[in-house]
């Protein structure tokens, strides 16, 4: 059988299975499922600017920056088209030194009215998710990927997203955070730099310079598909357990 046979029937093979399809190009890092205890890999291509959507990096060094005052800076900001088309900005909210920090991929049109990440029905159940594993949405910090809203809630495009995502790294910067969890694949794609199905994703802990990133569901599909709840509670007990860990230390 040739390489390409080969190939065609592992795909068909994995699509069979439920995984999902695969896209993998040659120059594409992808992540790899890391369990607590297996040693970090190192995951520093987008804080080093040197991935190619990020070549334009619009944050310069400032050691004296502060979570507000980068707000300050990037609250006009028309770098991409939805620059345009937003009514608010939507920078984040939550503690600025938090250990905890939740990232989904864009804001919606309750977020774009307010200025706020979840807070339409998303974000009311997100609230009770956090409520739930014990912590406060005052706690933990909230963000997306975008600052502004994509008209009629599509997806983000991968140009926006790169044209944003050093804001969102400069975020993670200066909060610092012990832990990330990826709310949906939009967030995880673009953190991980990875393109492997969300449900390959979920489960154990990646690394992000040091900072073990959890994917899980967005709280937006569990709306859609409440049979996902078990899984992201499952997610949620293990985020709790390294938690408490961390802090006995
Ligand atoms: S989405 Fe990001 S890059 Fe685009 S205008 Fe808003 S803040 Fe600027």
């Amino acid at each position: 059988m040739s390489s390409r046979e080969k190939l065609k029937k592992y795909l068909a093979q994995r699509m069979e299975l439920g995984v999902g399809k695969l896209v993998v190009r040659a120059e594409e890092p992808v992540a790899k499922p890391l369990a607590l205890s297996q040693p970090v890999v190192k995951q520093e291509t987008l804080f080093g600017g040197a991935s190619a959507g990020l070549r334009d990096n619009p944050v310069r060094p400032d050691p004296n920056r502060t979570l507000e005052s980068f707000y300050h800076e990037i609250k006009d900001c028309v770098r991409c088209p939805l620059g345009h088309t937003r009514t608010k900005f939507v920078f984040g909210v939550g503690n600025p030194k938090a250990d905890i920090m939740f990232i989904g991929e864009a804001p919606g049109r309750d977020e774009d009215l307010q200025g706020e990440p979840f807070v339409g029905r998303a974000g009311k159940l997100l609230d009770k998710i956090l409520e739930a594993t014990g912590f406060a949405r005052e706690e933990v910090y909230i963000a997306n990927v975008l600052k502004c809203r994509p008209p009629e809630n599509r997806d983000p495009q991968p140009e926006e997203m790169d044209t944003c995502s050093p804001y969102l790294l400069e975020q993670i910067r200066l909060i610092n955070p012990k832990f990330i969890v990826c709310l949906g694949r939009i967030a995880a794609m673009q953190l991980l730099e990875t393109k492997l199905a969300l449900g390959r994703l979920r489960g154990a802990f990646h690394d992000f310079n040091g900072i073990k990133v959890m994917v899980t569901y967005h709280p937006a599909a569990l709306l859609r598909f409440a049979e996902y709840k078990k899984d992201v509670w499952e997610d949620m007990k293990t985020l709790r357990r390294a938690y408490d860990g961390m802090e006995l230390k």
